[in-house]
This record gives structure tokens, sequence and C-alpha cells, in this order.
């Protein structure tokens, strides 16, 4: 890859890991990686692919607080423009058999070149039929199908959320739709594209810009900056619990009984401990807040296996 690059890899990183020095640094950041992203994504388009979703990852990717990030995704979606985003069937302006075209068009003019981020499970079971995009000769494209021809054709994988990465809610028992993560089907059609899952129900509009960026500006991450599920350890490199809030209440052996209760919410079924994600230092909502800031429990949402391996939410494990 070879693009205008006009962020340091340190700066990044600075970003990246929420260290002190970086929140007012973020301001001055972040257009600078707007333009960046805007530069790269020229060479290296975007194909977005929603499959079985509700769609909650694009609604948080979109309401990333920074207007020059947003402005990124939102403005070029619309075929016609520059794209960031070739295809997003929810985003984008075309609709029916145009929409469905402007993926198959990118996918061939930027075989090799284009990234894929897919949102959402795949339903697998019966051929796909529980899931289609389109149609050829008046039969449905099964969102199987989508992903072996943009899947092969790609030049890196992006799973945003837990279904896409896992297989999240839509796999939850008894799914019966045969509902998998992406790495797990492309494994099983062999599919050699490098998949980098970005969980979280839904993503945080960070992890995503963030991980956009590390492929894009900074190339495919190597073997020792990827967790054994697939996540980059920048920003799932630490438990929840390792930098929650309540830690101290939890040393102290003070737990909540009940909702509103002062205390550490690992009664009230906290999964922190089995959760790695930076939501205690990065933050949700323009950093105002995260689950147990606001007296939630985390639920574990980041995690393989959610939701089931984490049933029932509000108990102890
Ligand atoms: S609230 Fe959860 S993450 Fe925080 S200290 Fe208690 S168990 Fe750990
Ligand atoms: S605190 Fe836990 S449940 Fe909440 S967003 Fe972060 S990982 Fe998900």
């Amino acid at each position: 890859m070879s693009i205008k690059n006009p962020i340091s890899r340190r700066e990044f990183m600075r970003w990246a890991m929420v260290t002190p020095a970086a929140i007012t640094f973020t301001d001055q950041f972040l257009p600078k990686l707007a333009y960046a992203l805007q530069e790269a994504t020229k060479e290296y388009p975007i194909i977005w692919l929603q499959t079985s979703t509700c769609s909650g990852c694009s609604i948080s990717v979109i309401n990333t607080i920074h207007p020059s990030i947003k402005n990124v995704l939102l403005e070029q979606v619309i075929p016609g423009h520059q794209l960031i985003l070739t295809y997003h069937g929810t985003l984008m302006a075309a609709t029916g058999s145009l929409a469905v075209e402007t993926a198959r068009e990118s996918a061939i003019k930027y075989q090799g070149k284009y990234v894929l981020v897919v949102e959402g499970a795949i339903p697998t079971k019966d051929n796909g039929i529980y899931g289609s995009i389109g149609e050829n000769d008046h039969q449905p494209i099964t969102m199987l199908e989508w992903i072996d021809f943009l899947g092969k054709n790609a030049m890196a994988t992006l799973s945003v959320g837990t279904c896409a990465a896992y297989g999240g809610l839509p796999s939850a028992e008894p799914n019966p739709s045969g509902s998998k993560g992406i790495a797990e089907v492309y494994q099983a059609r062999n599919i050699t594209t490098p998949v980098i899952n970005i969980p979280g129900c839904p993503c945080h509009p960070d992890w995503f810009i963030g991980t956009v960026a590390k492929v894009l500006l900074y190339g495919l991450p190597g073997p020792n900056e990827i967790d054994e599920q697939g996540r980059l350890k920048l920003f799932y490199g630490r438990s929840i619990h390792s930098r929650c809030i309540k830690r101290d209440y939890y040393e102290d052996g003070v737990f909540a009984e009940k909702f509103g209760d002062e205390g550490c919410l690992l009664e009230l079924g906290c999964k922190g401990p089995l959760t790695n994600a930076d939501c205690p230092v990065r933050l949700w909502n323009g950093k105002a807040n995260c689950c147990i800031n606001v007296g939630a429990p985390c639920i574990g949402c980041t995690e393989k296996g959610f939701p089931d391996a984490h049933s029932p939410i509000f108990e102890r494990r």
C-alpha cells in the first residue's frame, strides 16, 4: 500500500490508547484522521455489507461525535461522490438493483484492494436461504453468496459488532437460521482473506474508525497486535474490570445488592472481569459515560459467546 499519510504512528497510538495527554489533543487529531481516511479510501474503498443485523452498529458508528469524521462517513456514502463507503444498504441513497449493482461493480473494479466491512451475522442453514440481499434472475441472492463473492475479493474483512464477529444475537439458541460470525463462515468455505473483529453490541465508533485507520494507514495488523478472538489489542487488550471506576469497592468487598446501591456490581451480574474492552477510559456518548458508570453491570457484549454464554445477564457467574 502506498498512500499519503499525514499522521505518524506515534500520534495514532496516542489517540487510540486514550492516554491522559490524548484528551486535549483529540480535537486537533480527528480532522487530520478524517483527511487521511478520505485520501486512503480513494485508493482502497470500503464496501459495507449489512447482513443479519439490527443496524445498531451503523447507528453507533455514524454517531461518532466529531463532525469531520461524521462527514467522512455520511457525505461520502452517496454514489457519485468520492466514496469512503461504496456500498451501505441503509445509508446510501441508491436502492434496489442499483444499490446491489454498486456493490458488485465496486468489488470487480477494486478487486483485492477494497476493505469489506460486514455488519451482522450470516445465516448458513439450508444454503443461507434465511437471509438475502437483492435478486438475480428473480432469485434471491443470499447473504452467504454475497460473502463468498465479496469476501474472496477483499483485501481484508472487518467484522463490525458482535453479530459479525461471533454470531451474536442472531446465533443465540436455538439459532434456527444457523447464523454464524464471518471468521467461522470463511473457515468453512476456505476463504483466506484476513478478518479483524471489532465486536461490541454495538461497536464503539472509535473502535471502528481506529481499526479502519490501522488497516488503511499502517497496514494489516501483525499477530502480536491481535488477541485470540481476532480483535485489536489496542482497543480490547485489557479487561473492563482492570480499569473500572468501581474497582475500589470490589477490592474493599463492597457489593451492591440491588440497582442504585453503592458498590461494585458483581453480585448484580457484572461481567467486567470476563470482558475485554476499553469502555472505562474511552467512554461512550461523547465521553459522557459507560455502562458501569451509570449503574448498569457490564453484560460482556464484546466477548465471543455473547449473549448465551453470559446469560442470565443479571446473575453472578
Ligand atoms: S463493577 Fe464489574 S468491572 Fe467494576 S469492579 Fe465490579 S465486577 Fe469489576
Ligand atoms: S461496559 Fe461491557 S457491556 Fe458495556 S459496552 Fe463496554 S463491554 Fe459492552
